[in-house]
């Protein structure tokens, strides 16, 4: 089509017809992986909506996932102001990395100035990121989901499915109320925990990112509550 001809036109393509594309979790937005796309593979991938790649090592077309079965589905795709680089925003099937790693940025670098890095950041948590957790926990549970490392309740969560879900988010429920109703705060506390948690876990089974829910509850911010909601 002719829009594939100005999108290949408007991608500044290295001298090797190449593109690097960063792909990120549509969900938790995390970073999974970096790879390299040429003419073609961009081509497929929007037309196909799953990601192609070209691999600078096998010099080959690559579907991710083909073999691995852990495949991307494309929920949105951008190119930069420079048109020197492409974000693929993905539904991600399983780890993102051959290594079996839900991303493949596990390796950090210690910096040097690091110290006071970690300082301002903790201050920065604390006065405007009050609920900072629960970005880090839906991550948490991405990397689980993906990798379902052996022994964690979350990975035993998804492992038994959805249902066993449902039916936590019910129990757990049940005991908010309870905990109200007997008027036991310290209850109350450790319930609500468990049922964010759990909701949270439900969240990503269901490929519904945190961000949506909020922007949910800033939309309704300000406006009169519905009958529906009483
Ligand atoms: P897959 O596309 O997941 O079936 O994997 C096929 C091959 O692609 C792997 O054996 C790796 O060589 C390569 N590969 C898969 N995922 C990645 C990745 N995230 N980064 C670099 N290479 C990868
Ligand atoms: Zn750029
Ligand atoms: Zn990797
Ligand atoms: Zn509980």
């Amino acid at each position: 089509t002719s829009n594939m001809n100005e999108l290949k036109a408007a991608i500044k393509w290295s001298e090797d017809g190449l593109v690097p594309a960063i792909v990120q979790d549509a969900q938790s937005k995390e970073v999974l992986m970096l790879a390299y796309m040429n003419e073609e593979s961009l081509g497929l991938s929007v037309s196909t909506g799953t990601t192609w790649f070209w691999s600078r090592s096998r010099n080959e077309l690559w579907n991710k996932g083909a073999t691995s079965g852990h495949t991307q589905r494309i929920e949105s795709m951008s190119y930069d102001c420079d048109g020197d680089t492409l974000l693929v925003r993905v539904a991600q099937q399983g780890p993102a990395c051959h290594t079996g790693r839900y991303s493949c940025f596990y390796n950090g670098i210690e910096l040097e100035s690091g110290a006071q890095q970690a300082d301002s950041a903790v201050d920065e948590e604390e006065s405007s990121d009050r609920f900072g957790i629960l970005g880090k926990l839906e991550t948490i549970i991405a990397q689980r989901y993906a990798e379902r490392p052996a022994g964690a309740y979350t990975t035993y969560l998804f492992d038994k499915g959805v249902d066993k879900i449902l039916k936590k988010v019910g129990e757990e429920s049940a005991e908010v109320i309870i905990a109200a109703k007997n008027q036991d705060n310290d209850e109350l506390r450790s319930e609500a925990g468990d049922l964010l948690f759990h909701l949270m876990v439900l969240l990503r089974e269901r490929g519904l990112p945190l961000d949506d829910i909020m922007s949910e509850l800033n939309n309704r911010h300000g406006k009169p509550t519905t009958n529906k909601m009483r």
